[in-house]
């Protein structure tokens, strides 16, 4: 099973995959956890110009894909083959949003993730940039150059306009609990299918 969480940022995403992680092991499921970019080299390069602004979109998005195809080939699709539940913490859903917002062509992005599997659940947590910035705040971390109000808006469009199958969309705006009830009842559902 895999779920795949998205939204920009500020939205839960972490916090609700950490909770996710631990209801389903405590029902007896071996979870594994990812996030992209993740930790590897490609994802670290991109961490760091995301901070920066170094990199170019396109260059953004030759980084991003050498850090998924690595993601899927070494993680993703072995736990999957396993049996194990994957939640993981951003996809490519994330680039299509916030590469589409700086500009790149959203099918052409859609399409060169073909090679990535998809989610049985892709659960979209949609709130107001400017409340994702103000958690940002409230917990001491700084938004970079690109998290901007008016940027983080044209990404909330893109994830709430893109048409993908097992994508359910759940209101951010409410507290950890409620959040993670949805999410929790998305699940249920999905595997009732
Ligand atoms: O909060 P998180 O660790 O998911 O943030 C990663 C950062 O990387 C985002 O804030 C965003 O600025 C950047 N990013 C990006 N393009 C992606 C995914 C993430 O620029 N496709
Ligand atoms: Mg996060």
């Amino acid at each position: 099973l895999l779920i795949a969480i998205e939204g920009i940022d500020g939205a839960g995403k972490t916090t609700l995959a950490h909770a996710l992680a631990r209801i389903l092991e405590t029902a007896g499921a071996t979870v594994v956890l990812g996030k992209e970019p993740t930790n590897g080299p490609w994802g670290t390069r991109l961490r760091e110009s995301a901070a920066t602004g170094r990199l170019s979109p396109e260059q953004e998005v030759e980084f991003l894909l050498h850090d998924r195809r690595q993601h899927v080939e070494d993680v993703i699709q072995p736990a999957l083959a396993r049996g194990e539940v994957v939640i993981l913490d951003r996809y490519f859903p994330s680039m299509v949003a916030y590469q589409g917002a700086a500009g790149l062509p959203l099918d052409e992005m859609l399409h060169a993730n073909d090679f990535a599997p998809r989610p049985n659940l892709l659960l979209l947590l949609d709130l107001a940039p400017e409340q994702g910035l103000e958690r940002i705040r409230a917990r001491g971390d700084k938004p970079n150059h690109f998290e901007t109000a008016q940027n983080l808006e044209r990404c909330r469009v893109i994830f709430q306009q893109l048409e993908l199958p097992n994508k359910r969309v759940i209101d951010a705006t409410q507290n950890e609990a409620h959040v993670l009830r949805a999410a929790h009842a998305a699940i249920a559902e999905a595997l009732a299918m």
